[in-house]
């Protein structure tokens, strides 16, 4: 049974939810999170059978795709239940795709069983190739463990995106390396622009420096020829295929507005906040209609309300002393 599909104010039509699984990770990024992180009560979280409710309404609502994110997903308890329960929707034909966002720890245990579950492609986070590199940003990462998820994801079937993130003087060297590297293992590569995040400590301002996209792609640009493709995701990613390699490179720019107007997304968080917008604090509290009544009314009736309230676009300011102040929650709260 379908419900009337969720429409916002402006008249865009609401089919993709990324929902963060856990606000725990085996990783602690320097751009992410502190070191000494303080994590959620366990009783806050969504239980797995609350997320499948929350996504199977979404779902129900018109939601066309699901995207799992945390903090890291693949180290949520029994979270291949949830990826195996959710697979009943692509086979009805309600969802299109069901996909995750990871740091690749994992994936060598679960790569097989994601594929069985009609997980197609992953996007797996990496911003060094070189082991030392990653051992500093990511601050308790191994480069092998994540190595060997990707080839497992691979032999698995899974098509892989690697997401870097552009950090000025920490991978800038590799820009060429990281592009080759993903061509030589037909991979696409997406580029992402840092967001400040408040205080991660000092070895975050050590390697957490900005660095614009738009010198990033100037440099690719010396040595490859470009194509500015016309595919929209609904999100702040743009991509070009360089002629040369037919390698697909995306580019997101999380502060700048110019995809608002066809922005088609709703992010929740792993204890049931609905986020209707990446740049503004205003959310809805989910969990409370979810936990009152057994049956999904009350839910559908919080979500379309919460969508009523989406805004037109986010309020980030181009002055990064502003985003910071205005961005006081984790990435890995909202899922990125
Ligand atoms: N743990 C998973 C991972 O790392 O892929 C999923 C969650 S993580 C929060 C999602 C994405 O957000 C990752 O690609 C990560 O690099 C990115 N991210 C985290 N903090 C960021 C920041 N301050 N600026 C830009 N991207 C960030
Ligand atoms: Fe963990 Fe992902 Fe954040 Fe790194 S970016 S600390 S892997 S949640």
């Amino acid at each position: 049974m379908s419900a009337a599909p969720l429409i916002d104010p402006f008249a865009r039509p609401i089919s993709y939810l990324r929902v963060s699984v856990t606000d725990r990770c085996d990783f602690r990024c320097v751009y992410c999170m502190s070191e000494a992180m303080t994590f959620l009560p366990k009783k806050e979280l969504l239980t797995l059978e609350e997320l499948d409710r929350m996504c199977s309404t979404f779902v129900r609502m018109g939601v066309r795709k699901l995207r799992i994110t945390g903090g890291e997903p693949l180290v949520r308890r029994n979270i291949l239940t949830f990826f195996r329960s959710m697979s009943r929707h692509l086979d009805s034909g309600a969802l299109e795709e069901l996909t995750l966002t990871t740091n690749g720890s994992q994936l060598a245990r679960f790569a097989t069983d994601l594929a069985a579950a009609g997980v197609r492609r992953v996007n797996v986070s990496l911003d060094t190739l070189d082991e030392a590199k990653f051992a500093r940003v990511t601050r308790w990462g191994r480069l092998p463990q994540v190595m060997k998820g990707i080839d497992a994801a691979q032999e698995a079937g899974l098509r892989v995106k690697i997401n870097a993130v552009a950090l000025k003087g920490f991978n800038e060297d590799e820009l060429f390396d990281l592009q080759a590297w993903t061509a030589s293992r037909d991979m696409d590569l997406t580029f992402i622009e840092v967001m400040p995040m408040g205080d991660m400590g000092p070895e975050a301002d050590r390697i957490g420096q900005y660095w614009a996209l738009s010198d990033l792609r100037a440099r690719l640009a010396e040595r490859f020829t470009l194509t500015d493709l016309p595919e929209r995701t609904g999100g702040p990613a743009r991509y070009v295929r360089i002629e040369e390699t037919g390698q697909k490179i995306g580019f997101i720019t999380p502060l700048t507005h110019n995809f608002c107007e066809s922005c088609n997304r709703v992010r929740l968080t792993c204890t049931g906040e609905l986020y209707m917008c990446l740049g503004q604090e205003d959310m809805a509290d989910l969990r409370a209609p979810l936990r009152a009544s057994e049956t999904d009314g009350p839910l559908e009736d919080a979500i379309r309300a919460a969508i009523a309230r989406k805004p037109k676009g986010h309020d980030f300011d181009y002055s990064r002393a502003e985003v910071a102040g205005q961005m006081s929650r984790h990435m890995s709260h909202t899922g990125g």
